[in-house]
Order: C-alpha cells, then sequence, then structure tokens
C-alpha cells in the first residue's frame, strides 16, 4: 500500500491547500481505505513515479476546549495511521501558542515528522523560517501550498526518506 502522510496543525495554516496541491493530478478521494472515516479527508497523489495517500486533518485543534481535549478527537487518529507526519505552520501569523503546544504533543510520538513553514510566498524564506527552529522539530522545511511552491521537492525527499 502507498505510504500515508498526515497533514497536522491548527486551523487556516493552509491544510487544506495543501492537500488539494498534493491531490490535484489524479483528483481522487479514496474511498477504500481501511479505516476511513468522515472526520478526515483522504486522497490519492504521486510525485514523479511515487505515489502516496494523504490525509487532511481537518478537525484537529478546531476544538474550542483546546488543544489537549483534541487531541483526542477523532481527527488525531489519523497520526495513528501515519507513516509520515508533515507538521504546518503559518510563516505569516508566526509561532504561536497553538503550534507550541502542537508541537509538544507531536514530539513525543515516534512517527516520522516534518516541520512545514507555509505561505512563505512574497517573504524571504531564510527569516520566514528562523523563529520555527525554537519548536525543536527539526530544520523548518518552507512552501507556498496555494501556488506549489517548493512543494514536490520536498514531497519527494520525505518518500524518499521513508
Ligand atoms: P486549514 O484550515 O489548515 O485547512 O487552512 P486552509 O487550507 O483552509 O487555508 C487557510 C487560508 O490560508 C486560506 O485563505 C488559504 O487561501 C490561505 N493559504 C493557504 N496556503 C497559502 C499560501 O501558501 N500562501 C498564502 N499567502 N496563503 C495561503
Ligand atoms: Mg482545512
Amino acid at each position: 500500500m502507498e505510504p500515508v502522510i498526515v497533514l497536522v496543525g491548527r486551523p487556516n495554516v493552509g491544510k487544506s491547500t495543501l492537500f488539494n496541491y498534493l491531490t490535484r493530478s489524479r483528483d481522487a478521494l479514496v474511498a477504500d481505505y481501511p479505516g476511513l472515516t468522515r472526520d478526515r479527508q483522504y486522497g490519492r497523489g504521486k510525485v514523479g513515479s511515487r505515489p502516496y495517500i494523504v490525509v487532511d486533518t481537518g478537525g484537529l485543534g478546531d476544538d474550542p476546549e483546546g488543544v489537549a481535549l483534541g487531541m483526542q478527537s477523532q481527527a488525531m487518529r489519523a497520526l495513528d495511521e501515519a507513516d509520515v507526519v508533515l507538521f504546518l505552520v503559518d510563516a505569516r501569523a508566526g509561532l504561536t501558542a497553538a503550534d507550541e503546544e502542537l508541537a509538544t504533543v507531536l514530539r513525543r510520538r515516534g512517527t516520522p515528522l516534518y516541520l512545514v513553514v507555509n505561505k512563505v510566498d512574497g517573504m524571504n524564506r531564510a527569516m520566514a523560517g528562523a523563529e520555527f527552529h525554537r519548536l525543536g522539530l527539526g530544520e523548518p522545511h518552507m512552501i507556498a501550498a496555494s501556488q506549489g511552491t517548493h512543494v514536490a521537492p520536498f514531497i519527494e525527499q520525505v518518500l524518499t526518506d521513508l
């Protein structure tokens, strides 16, 4: 089966935008994946000759009671299905308390994880990434999901590293 890439991050960081970009070429929502639920969206995509399944965890962090309770949500269970997690943050908003809370939880998990700084369009990439080093999740990867900037080579790297 294809590797499963799960997109997480607080609301509005660009998860659905990235999901749409990553599934655009085949535009096939997955209907036959084991454990499929309505809380999250599954899609198939391909970079080069490598296929993957990508999961958009829409509900995560939308919970008014905060990330901690949200962690028990259905959406959060998507992490258990992940071969790799992409943790998205927003270069324009900068580092937020919700990002830090999520990072704390994600750091404890063994799943391979990449820190993805989205919305770097029109920004200096090095500057945009700098403050996110503090999350302690390794090198930030800068992208602009709405234009697909830097996305394909990054995903190819992620799949190669698996
Ligand atoms: P989600 O809540 O994490 O799924 O975020 P969305 O994908 O719905 O995006 C939230 C907002 O950010 C929308 O208005 C998007 O158009 C915008 N957005 C997403 N990606 C980018 C990007 O790369 N650059 C810019 N400037 N805006 C973006
Ligand atoms: Mg969304």
